[in-house]
């Protein structure tokens, strides 16, 4: 419960409905906050707008066949709720969960669907932002008053996914569709279908196509690390034979995951040779001696600098050895009217072509920011720790991790905000704002994310929208998951990085 003395009389009086806190998004990290928020910060007012008819976020937006996680769920779900099935889930099993998490904490009153949120401007006058939505389902423009923006919109547009522009599209006379945008009624079944990318949403759409289609080709610029294995954790099914506790079992198994994952990270930077080789070892190991593998599925980078996808039982790979699925490492000379020209001459014929070639980055929700009167642009802010920005005032994005599941630092951020509000509280603050500290005036300001360490296509297409980073960790997003579940809670408030008024 922030002091909202503040509110002016005349927006009560025009009947502007005004919460402690706003919510951007019902997706993993809404509904997270959300819970965070009812648990640590009793008696705080909130709402949560959210543009889609459910909540679920990235869980709803696809429906391509397959659609399912690439990392685990007990780590994907929440610290606090229980995983109880196989690691990697589809995207029903997810929504089912999140589904339970709404119920069980009674979130559902708070959550607005089909608002979308256009513009939110803040005014260091009254310390509180003015938000401007629209009510979907009737067209109508909603106005809501909030001292605090916790912007849980993911980072990708969800309307529309990245199609690069090739020429002779037009000319193509079977058609072409983007998973993030699957029609549902799209019949493939005994069709010829190239899937035109390599990352973790074509490995997954291939099996889940392959039996019905005639023939998948994915056809890729230059192949993607993938690592393979059961969908199982041994020692959850260990501890659920002897009857253990759910909750117990949600914590040992994340610790598990968590400390491998972490080997795994640490071998990748410090022996990438060898570790290359163990991933390559175990896709030969599906696809035999006489696949090319060289060709097909070893990178040109070290492993981790893009996400692995992991494959469950090798299903991508199964899917190649039956025959009905192939890879094409090429590239695309123009689309013709029966399918697609590559570079080598080479054609490739198709009845549905899938562009699964990415996202377009969406810094802060499409939304109009205005600070005091001037229109904000994001780029010319400094990231405080990856999650607040400097000149922008009671704000907080919740942008997870690249080599760790995402939720893990929605919970991280979570703790932090609700300990944030409440020493507002305690402090009768009506506003915090990240500055750069006197230390920090000479300090170089970077890309958001050093393409060096990690660069997927949409951050290097949009990195000149992100905020920038310092050299120093309290001016950076670091990526790691391991320093920041210590340091988070350790963040001392009253630091001069945390400018109140
Ligand atoms: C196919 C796919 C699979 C993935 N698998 C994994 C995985 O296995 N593990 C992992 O860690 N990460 C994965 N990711 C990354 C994933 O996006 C995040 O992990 C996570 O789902 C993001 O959750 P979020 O709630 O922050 O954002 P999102 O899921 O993007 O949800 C944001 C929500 O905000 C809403 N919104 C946006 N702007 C506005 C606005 N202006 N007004 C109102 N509402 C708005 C959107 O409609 C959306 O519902 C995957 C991504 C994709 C696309």
């Amino acid at each position: 419960m922030l002091d909202t003395g503040t509110l002016p009389r005349a927006a009560a009086q025009q009947g502007t409905e005004h919460f402690d806190v706003l919510i951007v998004g019902a997706g993993i990290s809404g509904v997270g906050g959300a819970y965070h928020l009812s648990h640590q910060c009793p008696g705080t007012s909130f709402v949560v707008l959210e543009t889609q008819e459910s909540f679920g976020g990235t869980w709803i937006t696809h429906k391509y066949p397959g659609i399912r996680s690439d990392s685990d769920l007990y780590t994907f779900g929440y610290r606090f709720k229980p995983w109880t099935t196989a690691p990697i889930a589809t995207a029903a099993e997810i929504l089912k969960y999140m589904g339970r998490v709404i119920d069980e904490n009674d979130l559902g009153p708070h959550i607005r669907y089909r608002h979308r949120i256009d513009a939110a401007a803040w005014s260091s006058e009254t310390n509180f932002w003015t938000i401007d939505a629209t009510n979907i389902a009737t067209g109508e423009p909603v106005r809501i008053t909030t001292n605090f923006l916790w912007m849980c919109q993911g980072y990708y547009r969800h309307s529309e996914g990245y199609t690069p522009q090739w020429d002779g599209m037009e000319t193509f006379k079977g058609t072409i569709v983007h998973p993030q945008t699957w029609p549902t009624d799209l019949d493939y079944a005994g069709k010829n279908v190239v899937v035109i990318g390599s990352g973790a949403t074509a490995a997954t759409l291939i099996p889940a196509m392959a039996e019905d289609v005639g023939h998948v080709t994915m056809l890729q610029r230059s192949p993607t690390y993938f690592r393979t294995g059961r969908n199982a954790v041994e020692i959850a099914d260990e501890l659920r034979a002897l009857a253990i506790d759910e909750t117990w079992i949600h914590e040992i198994v994340r610790r598990k995951i968590l400390h491998d994952q972490s080997v795994f990270t640490g071998r990748a930077f410090s022996e990438p040779e060898t570790v290359k080789r163990e991933l390559l070892g175990a896709v030969r190991s599906y696809l035999g001696p006489d696949y090319d593998v060289d060709t097909h599925f070893t990178p040109r980078y070290r492993p981790w600098r893009q996400r692995i996808a992991f494959i469950p039982d090798g299903d991508l790979f199964q899917g190649i050895r039956t025959g009905k699925a192939s890879v094409v490492t090429d590239e695309i000379e123009r689309f013709v009217e029966t399918g697609i020209l590559l570079k080598s001459g080479k054609q490739l014929d198709a009845d549905i072509i899938v562009t699964a070639t990415g996202f377009n980055l969406n810094v802060l929700g499409d939304i109009d920011f205005v600070i005091d009167g001037r229109p904000l642009n994001f780029a010319d802010t400094v990231t405080y720790r990856g999650m607040m920005f400097t000149g922008i005032p009671n704000m907080v994005w919740v942008f997870g991790y690249f080599r760790a599941s995402w939720t893990l630092r929605a919970d991280l951020v979570g703790d932090f905000v609700c300990r944030l509000l409440n020493h507002m509280k305690q402090k009768r603050a009506k506003r915090v704002t990240p500055s750069l500290r006197p230390e920090d005036a000479d300090m170089p300001l970077l890309p958001w994310i050093d393409p060096e360490n990690f660069n997927p296509g949409y951050l290097m297409r949009g990195m000149h929208l992100l905020p920038k980073r310092g050299d120093k960790k309290e001016w950076q997003h670091t990526q790691d998951y391991w320093n920041e579940k210590d340091e988070f809670p350790a963040i001392d408030l009253d630091g001069p990085e945390f400018v109140y008024g």
